[in-house]
């Protein structure tokens, strides 16, 4: 849990980067899995080899996976998977017959990654404003973020609808036929800090985008691999995407690896059609990521991670609730196993941002670490320009008295 630097200071690691050492830091069984498959085989460019590493990593995904998800494409991080869960959803539209479908339609306050693809659907309008003649087309809908977008006469279910009926008119004003995808995170991540889903959103979702022909492709390249408290996001969600993308807790920080999962149609029109993905990377499938990878997962079954996740998980919210819930800086506290995030305001009832160019997040970050805790600010919360917060994402290991110990550090800091 603890990160030592040249100056021989320990900081308490409560996000683990940004969200990716699920296992803290210097795992042994992640450790030995990768100097034995260093020391069998470091690389073999899949033109030529598949390897044992890769194979069962692939397997090890499947059977986690919500059903349906049944093949895996290796990549070596986030935009890299959700470049490739892209491109895969062009290239099967091309392979049945729509080459029409052109057009990505994702969320506001999202982030894919800094790729062009992936950040052709990233929702901060000022991340992709340099680059934008570059970007391939995509409408950008409202994120689900009750705590400022939810109406007062409106219940969460309800809110939900309303969201999915403004998918259904995006999809409609640009032509259906022309759609290819609606790209989410399942839990919005990064930029938004930790957006929970409404209960129903993603099945009422789900429909529209049945209904429309359009593919669905959840990103839980943060919040998957256990993050919330099952190995999938989705599944507490009840809805299964077309494609799937993880990478981050994946290897947990020791290796570079990230994969994209689909759904058997999706594989088999490409096999039917031009015979394969026209896609690849030198590294994918690496052998010591897969390897590495691989042990990750087998330590979160072995040890019943995710259960712990999800009972630590409850008990850290409401420690966070204790520390910070009647902080007058504090707007509101959100998330879901071991993955929250702190809005922080000026004003609580008006749920006032602060003035962005105090950087607060940033000056939270500066005096957490002097206290010797790592958390992971950004600004931008509430469209992309105004707003605060702090993401929490502890290693799955945090004991309870770790968790009580962040939770007090980061309100000492606040
Ligand atoms: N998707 C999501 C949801 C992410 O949070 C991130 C990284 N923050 C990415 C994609 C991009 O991943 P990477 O930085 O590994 O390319």
């Amino acid at each position: 849990m603890w990160v030592h630097d040249a100056q021989g200071r320990a900081y308490l690691d409560a996000c683990g980067g940004a969200a990716v050492s699920a296992l803290g830091h210097g795992h042994p069984d992640v450790l030995a899995a990768m100097h034995a498959q260093i020391d069998r085989l470091a690389y073999a460019h899949t033109s030529f080899f598949t390897s044992e590493a890769a194979e069962a990593l692939a397997d090890e995904l499947v059977r986690g996976a919500p059903a349906g998800l049944e093949q895996v494409y290796l990549v070596s991080g986030g935009s890299e998977a959700v470049e490739a869960a892209l491109k895969m959803a062009r290239q099967y539209f091309v392979e049945v017959g729509q080459p029409q479908r052109t057009h990505f339609i994702a969320r506001r306050q999202s982030y894919h990654g800094n790729t062009l693809g992936a950040l052709a659907v990233g929702g901060n309008a000022w991340r992709r404003e340099p680059f934008a003649p570059l970007l391939a087309p995509a409408t950008h809908v409202a994120p689900c973020y009750p705590y400022r977008e939810q109406r007062a006469d409106e219940t969460p279910v309800q809110y939900g609808q309303r969201l999915a009926r403004e998918l259904e008119e995006a999809i409609l004003a640009q032509g259906p036929e022309r759609v290819i995808a609606f790209v989410a995170e399942t839990v919005g991540g990064a930029t938004a800090g930790v957006l929970t889903p409404v209960p129903g959103y993603f099945q009422a979702v789900r429909e529209v985008c049945d209904r429309h022909g359009v593919l669905l492709i959840l990103d839980e390249v943060m919040c998957g691999m256990g993050r919330t408290g099952t190995l999938y996001a989705c599944e507490q969600e009840g809805v299964v995407p077309d494609l799937l993308t993880i990478a981050k807790g994946l290897g947990g920080g020791y290796q570079p690896v990230g994969a994209v999962l689909a759904q058997r149609r999706i594989v088999e029109a490409m096999s039917r059609g031009s015979g394969f993905f026209q896609h690849g990377h030198t590294y994918l499938g690496h052998p010591v990521a897969c390897a590495a990878a691989l042990a990750v997962q087998q330590v979160i079954r072995r040890d019943g991670l995710l259960a712990k996740v999800r009972d630590d998980g409850a008990h850290f919210g409401r420690l966070l609730e204790q520390a910070l819930g009647a902080h007058p800086h504090v707007g509101d506290i959100r998330g879901r196993g071991f993955f929250w995030g702190v809005e922080l305001v000026a004003e609580r009832a008006g749920k006032t941002p602060f003035d962005p160019a105090r950087q607060l997040h940033a000056q939270v970050k500066k005096v957490a670490m002097a206290r010797g805790l790592m958390v992971y600010p950004m600004g931008g919360t509430v469209d992309g320009r105004q707003g605060d917060h702090v993401l929490l994402a502890p290693p799955f290991i945090a004991t309870r008295a770790d968790l009580e110990r962040i939770a007090g550090l980061l309100a000492e800091a606040i």
